[in-house]
């Protein structure tokens, strides 16, 4: 639906928004409006879609991963250890990383979101080895063949083994050189305001891979493009010790000294903070991609996501990269975040409702778009629907909860700017079997490089 047509969301069996209870009309690209429980639309529509068996969410918006590692998953010699030596284990084997194989790895995750109910999904992308100068062009290539709405970040390494840096000298660049391609990436791919599609952010790897020159620059160079930034921060201990060592201050110290604490900026991770960090990531707007399953199976902690929330910062939901979850799948990952959350705080204080709210408006606001994430008249018509039919959801009262509870992972439909990008279950267009099969095979490639 690309014209001005409009299409009634009937009566949805449940819904995030309670005053959408009727469903939602949209009109092209966008939400026209939200109906009320049992009653009609305001004025007639062009078509209807029975949702009487489906349950409504603004589309599920992702705020951080990394798609190249969908090619690393479960991989051997990385299984069962921390972030540090997980990383100079993976970054031999990235570092071999070609454009096919990005392509594909890129593809793969995007439907893989998609088919879990994400609308718009972020890529933090740092790998730009020899052979891989136009990581980010193939990604956006990917991205609007697929349909999807893509919040692509020029990352970069500029800190190798031989300068105290974790990785090593074969996957960084020089600042120059980052810098350059970051605004030729701005001024090619940067879409701006309601409705875009594409957008660019700069984001630097962590403080263990870039240099100080080049987080200061970054800053400011987003700021005269007015584009938004993005890094790692506050992973684990480790990260705050060699902080410590190296710059002399803690992890967020750096960050605001590098001109970086504003809204402009959201950060992966966000776990070891303490009081008063929280309070003046709160003053500054500073989003939160909080990233439960990573920070689970690489033993970092957990963000504590109430009490950024509540001193003012935007929490989002990330599913982190494929060797670190090691799924793409946000739908899961709000189930994660709704177990992780209660464990750490209480089943009153965490609920299903948070968690929506964290993967859609929090998200959303984490990326910058108040065009995404609610069910508001005038935003994008970006929406999952999702079907309880199956053996897990047998036997649900409260449809809404039963998809964080019983555990949902594959949304029935699913629209990006009013058009379907998932039906029944399946990608329009993409024959899944072939996509896997020259995924894996990418994924043996690259693997034996070493
Ligand atoms: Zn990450």
């Amino acid at each position: 639906m690309t014209d001005n047509t409009t299409l009634w969301i009937r009566d949805p069996l449940d819904c995030a928004d309670p005053d959408a209870a009727g469903g939602i009309v949209i009109q092209g690209t966008r939400i026209l409006e939200k109906v009320a429980a049992g009653a009609k639309p305001k004025r007639p529509v062009d078509n209807i879609f029975d949702a009487s068996q489906h349950v409504l969410l603004p589309g599920l918006v992702n705020t951080h991963h990394h798609f190249y590692q969908t090619l690393t998953r479960a991989y051997s010699p990385a299984l069962n250890k921390e972030l540090f030596p997980w990383l100079t284990t993976l970054y031999e084997v990235w570092a071999n990383l070609d454009e096919e194989q990005l392509a594909l790895a890129s593809e793969l995750a995007m439907v893989e979101l998609l088919m879990s109910g994400c609308t718009t999904v972020a890529d933090h992308h740092y790998v730009f080895s020899g052979a891989l100068l136009n990581a980010i062009d193939c990604q956006v290539e990917t991205a609007q063949r697929l349909g999807v709405r893509a919040a692509l970040t020029r990352g970069s390494m500029s800190v190798g083994q031989e300068d105290g840096g974790l990785p090593p000298q074969s996957v960084v660049q020089d600042e120059r050189t980052i810098l350059e391609d970051s605004q030729r990436l701005i001024q090619r791919y940067h879409q701006r305001g309601d409705g875009a599609m594409t957008t660019i952010a700069l984001a630097p790897c962590s403080p263990f891979s870039v240099s100080r020159e080049l987080m200061q620059e970054s800053a400011r160079l987003a700021e005269t493009q007015d584009v938004r930034l993005h890094t790692h921060l506050a992973e684990t201990e480790d990260e705050t010790a060699y902080c410590q060592r190296l710059f002399g201050m803690r992890p967020l110290d750096y960050l605001e000294e590098c001109g970086w604490l504003s809204n402009r900026t959201w950060l992966a991770h966000g776990i070891h903070f303490n009081d008063d960090e929280v309070k003046r990531l709160g003053r500054a707007g500073t989003g939160i991609a909080h990233c439960p399953s990573s920070n689970m199976v690489l033993g970092s902690g957990m963000c504590r996501a109430l009490e950024l929330e509540a001193a003012g910062a935007p929490v989002g939901i990330g599913v982190d990269g494929s060797a670190s979850n090691d799924h793409s799948n946000l739908a899961s990952e709000m189930r994660q975040a709704l177990l992780l959350g209660r464990l750490r705080y209480s089943p009153s204080q965490v609920t299903h409702e948070d968690i929506i709210r964290w993967a859609t408006r929090g998200s959303a606001h984490c990326l910058g778009r108040p065009d995404i994430g609610d069910l508001e008249p005038g935003q994008q018509a970006d929406i999952a629907l999702f079907k309880l039919d199956e053996l897990r959801f047998s036997g649900a009262e409260n449809p809404l909860a039963a998809l964080l509870l019983c555990g949902a992972q594959r949304a029935d439909r699913v629209m990006v700017a009013g058009r379907w990008r998932i039906i029944d279950g399946l990608p329009c267009k993409i024959d899944l079997d072939a996509l896997m099969a020259r995924h894996n095979s990418a994924a043996k490639r690259l693997r034996n490089a070493l």
